[in-house]
């Protein structure tokens, strides 16, 4: 896929719901690739390359494990995906507010009597992700390049505290360091 927009879809989670999604729904599930390729976890190595290519909004939903969408209470209640054609059901799409790159599609049962609004079940919702073009030319993307596995939020951590200490401190200090910390905060109490 060629990066025209700004803006473009790029891999879609499978989709996740708390109860068993209709028949008809399964088809959100999308790429069978998706499925495999989460059964991988990602080496070490690669998640240290990832994570210095990356800015800090993207690290901070990655050390998380999870997006940041603002809640339905938050925003109202906007269907501002319209009805999907398949199921019937009222899409609403919401984007992170943390990376501004993961985009949740969460589709809803709005039960009526008549033209009077009775219930408004969730049913499920799945993540698309898109990629960004920045100012200087450069592309914000969320997702690593496919085949490479799927990253925990441990081994983001680890990436993360390793670029911020190795090379830059000694040990000796470092200890040094941790120990007065620790005293200053039993010393506060
Ligand atoms: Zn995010």
């Amino acid at each position: 896929m060629a990066a025209t927009a700004r803006t473009l879809t790029e891999v879609q989670t499978p989709f996740m719901t708390d109860q068993p999604p209709a028949t008809t729904l399964r088809s959100i599930q999308g790429e069978q690739e998706t499925t495999r390729q989460l059964d991988l976890f990602m080496p070490q190595e690669d998640v240290d390359l990832y994570v210095d290519s990356v800015d800090d909004q993207i690290l901070l939903c990655r050390e998380r494990g999870r997006h940041s969408f603002p809640s339905a209470k938050e925003t109202g209640l906007r269907f501002n995906g319209g009805v999907d054609e398949e199921t019937g059901l009222l899409v609403r799409r919401v984007m992170c507010t943390c990376c501004r790159l993961a985009e949740r599609v969460e589709y809803w049962d709005v039960k009526h009597r008549g033209t009077r609004v009775t219930r408004c079940e969730y049913v499920g919702a799945s993540v698309v992700y898109h990629t960004e073009h920045t100012k200087d030319g450069g592309l914000r993307r969320y997702t690593n390049k496919p085949g490479h596995g799927r990253m925990k939020p441990k081994q983001v951590k680890t990436a993360v505290a390793t670029g911020m200490l190795a090379g830059t401190v000694s040990y000796r200090d470092l200890l040094k360091a941790a120990k007065q910390a620790n005293d200053e905060r039993l010393g506060a109490r």
